[in-house]
């Protein structure tokens, strides 16, 4: 009998929790721990557990397939490439590269994210790159940017441990991150205070020494109120403020108006809780801020990131162990893909487009004159703008927006008027079936490549078994079509030769190779030569501007795009649960985790339930201005009155058929957090 344990890295969330897969007789059996692994320690939660469950699937795509007459036929390489390399073609000489967009991959390597952006900028030469994290954490990268230099988790995980005051805001760690969860808990078993702001009183506000239930959308109202008290009282840390930050009389200019009596009735939390948690937050330290999607997924999600650096620079919570601001990352590869430029302002290194300098290094490297030096469309926006028939091809790698994007309707209505839409994935998902040409993919236990998790740690993935069938890894496939379509720069035999490629335009990963990340521990970026240790901690010394000075900005508070009102008179909140990831298609294909959680829920306040006539596990009609959706009531009091909550897994009750597409102004981000319901009995 042939056993092996192949090391590699969880398919799910952005802990990037190390695990061994178990390999009898060429197939995944199970997974076991990883012992040594410095993330998660030989721990693991559910959904790492049972990773496996959905390899061998008879479900997998094994072929590609063209679709004809409205029904898709099996077809060979040779045939979908060609056909995929001539309707590109056709297009972008018809109606210009701006007709043409790619959506990258949260889910996929580092190595097929850099590949992605390139063949999108240099065989269709349109701008029109993006992926997931336009959807997550695209808020996070351009606040954290903007106030430090750097928009990335300032520190890593094991640090958390080192902290004594932990303010979570936005984030159901316990259950959306569990594996970050355990360091809080050696956190608390050391003395350590645990805050946690969060509408609904979830698994990790259980948690909670002091829990703070406040109204979604009201963050920055919380933390100005914060910073008022810590200026009031005299709790900033001046030193830190004279050396290393400018921009402070801006911030004290806003915040003074703020104090907590104003945002008691914003917020919901009484303005002795907001003075006990801002005087804990300042003076018990060193203090870390986690937050996760609570706190972005807004159409003020920059403004809500903004007031998360105000707060830690302003108490000198930034740059030392144990504090930091620590977004916590949705999907594995969240960091990674964003650091590889499938983002349509930047390529990889976060190095802007319209930058000429910039743009030449990286053009020299890629044997071309030059590529697009303007900003392309963000997600949303390529979805408006096909639905105005302003774009006319979409290639997919990855995505399922049918379920992951808002106000879905649309989404389905904006895919169908495509001329043509690629998408490249593991199994047949509800956007797939949409598509004109659907290109087999290899799962994360058939390839090797990098993922880099939430704390900037690139990692090497191995893989263990053969994709089945004529599947192929999603940098394969894109060397084939460029190659296919004539353009060079994409003869690549490996994904360590497109890593090689990576560490010559990426300023941060340029002193990492395989060799050095086949170690456990492997490397947290920036690392800027082959000697370099890797930054587990940033902004120690200086911040990452040109300066090394970090900025404040005075953030006023504004509401969300659409408030309840009388016809719509709750807050739709939405987000994960702990047995499911993201739009269900790898976690619903897991019996185990499958029969954990069937089907979606709707949470509703016990009193708003009494006074529709609702009881626990009614089906009950929920109602935007966008669609609605039949669900199961789930009646609790671990919900604030005037809120309901749905996890957005669920296709048959699927939540982003209600959510709104308002975008934030700087990052684009869809407010999934905000917008006005209402539910009705059936
Ligand atoms: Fe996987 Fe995240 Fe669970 Fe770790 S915490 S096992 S990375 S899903």
């Amino acid at each position: 009998m042939d056993v092996k344990l192949v090391p590699t890295i969880c398919p799910y969330c952005g802990c990037g929790c190390g695990l061994n897969l178990v390999v009898k007789d060429g197939k995944v059996v199970g997974v076991e721990p990883w012992k040594r692994h410095p993330v998660n320690e030989g721990k693991l939660c559910p959904k790492g557990n049972f990773a496996h469950e959905f390899i061998h699937r008879d479900d997998r795509l094994t072929t590609p397939l063209i679709k004809k007459n409205g029904k898709f036929e099996p077809a060979t390489w040779d045939e979908a490439l060609s056909l995929i390399a001539s309707k590109f073609k056709e297009i972008k000489s018809k109606y210009g590269p701006d007709a043409m967009a790619c959506f990258a991959s949260a889910r996929v390597t580092n190595e097929e994210n850099y590949l992605m952006q390139k063949f999108a900028r240099v065989a269709l030469e349109t701008a029109n790159i993006d992926h997931c994290a336009r959807l997550c954490h695209g808020t996070t990268v351009a606040g954290l940017a903007k106030s430090l230099g750097s928009g990335a988790m300032t520190n890593s995980i094991k640090d958390i441990e080192e902290a004594k005051t932990i303010f979570i805001i936005g984030s159901n760690t316990f259950e959306d991150h569990p594996l970050i969860a355990r360091r809080v808990v050696r956190a608390k078993q050391a003395g350590a205070t645990l805050i946690v702001a969060d509408p609904r009183f979830n698994m990790t506000a259980k948690q909670a020494d002091i829990y703070v239930q406040f109204r979604s959308g009201s963050d920055v109202a919380l933390i100005n109120a914060m910073m008022y008290v810590i200026l009031s009282e005299g709790l900033e840390d001046k030193e830190f403020i004279k050396n290393r930050t400018k921009g402070f009389d801006a911030l004290k200019e806003e915040v003074m108006k703020c104090p907590p009596e104003w945002a008691e009735p914003i917020t919901g939390v009484p303005a002795d809780t907001i003075r006990k948690i801002a005087r804990l937050y300042a003076t018990n330290k060193p203090s870390a801020i986690i937050y996760s999607m609570g706190v972005t997924q807004h159409s003020t999600g920059t403004d809500n990131v903004l007031s998360m650096s105000n707060l830690a620079m302003l108490t000198g919570n930034i740059g030392k162990r144990g504090s930091g601001v620590n977004p916590l990352r949705g999907q594995n590869n969240v960091q990674g893909a964003c650091d590889m430029g499938a983002l349509p302002n930047v390529v990889t290194g976060y190095q802007a487009v319209i930058n000429p300098e910039l743009r030449a290094k990286v053009c020299g490297v890629w044997g071309v004159k030059d590529i697009p030096g303007k900003v392309g469309l963000t997600i949303v926006e390529v979805m408006n703008a096909a639905e105005e028939g302003k774009v006319k091809s979409l290639y997919i790698m990855g995505e399922n927006p049918m379920i992951s994007d808002p106000d879905v309707n649309h989404v389905e209505h904006a895919l169908k008027k495509l001329e043509f839409l690629v998408v490249q994935d593991i199994f047949m998902t509800e956007t797939a079936a949409l598509a004109h040409v659907v290109l087999p993919a290899a799962s994360f236990a058939e390839k090797d490549g990098t993922f880099t998790n939430t704390e900037r740690r690139v990692q090497l993935l191995r893989p263990a078994v053969k994709p089945p069938g004529q599947a192929k890894p999603d940098w394969e496939i894109i060397c084939l079509l460029a190659q296919k379509m004539g353009v060079k720069g994409f003869d690549f035999k490996s994904q360590e030769e497109v890593f090689e490629e990576i560490r010559k335009v990426t300023p941060q990963y340029a002193g990492m190779t395989y060799e050095r990340l086949r170690k456990p521990e492997a490397l947290h970026w920036p690392c800027p030569d082959t000697s370099h240790p890797g930054t587990p901690i940033l902004h120690m010394a200086k911040f990452s501007h040109p300066d090394g000075l970090g900025i404040f900005f005075g953030v006023p508070f504004k509401y969300q795009a659409e408030r309840p009102d009388a016809e719509y008179p709750l807050i739709l909140t939405t987000g994960r649960i702990l047995f499911h990831y993201h739009t269900g298609s790898m976690t619903r294909r897991s019996p185990t985790l499958d029969n954990e959680v069937k089907t979606g829920f709707v949470e509703i306040n016990t009193e708003d339930a009494k006074a529709l006539g609702v009881k626990d596990g009614d089906k009950v009609k929920v109602k935007t201005r966008r669609g609605e959706i039949e669900i199961a009531a789930r009646v609790t009091p671990n919900i604030m009155k005037g809120i309901i909550f749905i996890p957005f897994h669920f296709v048959e009750c699927a939540a982003n058929r209600l959510t709104i597409a308002a975008l934030d102004p700087f990052a684009k981000m869809p407010e999934f957090k905000v917008c006005a319901a209402k539910v009705e009995p059936i």
